[in-house]
């Protein structure tokens, strides 16, 4: 993986992990603890290929009854002319 952020060039990337959210169609997982790099300076995050490819995986598993998650939340979703403003 790169040590330099491909977006604004900044040489400082951080461990870290985040949330990952892995949309397809209309489903989506989401995923807590993913390891990543970040960007100090703009927030760009940077995932390995390997773990991409498990969450696909899982994602996979999961729409296919072939795994339960450990847990389901509900989602609010808006159109953004319907917002408050
Ligand atoms: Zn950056």
């Amino acid at each position: 993986m790169s040590e330099q952020c491909v977006f604004c060039g900044h040489k400082h990337l951080i461990d870290k992990n985040t949330r990952y959210i892995y949309q397809k169609d209309q489903q989506m997982l989401v995923v807590d603890n993913v390891p990543c790099l970040e960007c100090a300076f703009c927030g760009e995050q940077y995932f390995d290929a390997l773990v991409l490819h498990q969450i696909e995986n899982d994602y996979l598993a999961i729409s296919q009854h072939q795994k339960q998650p450990a847990r389901t939340m509900q989602v609010a979703v808006e159109e953004f002319s319907n917002l408050l403003s």
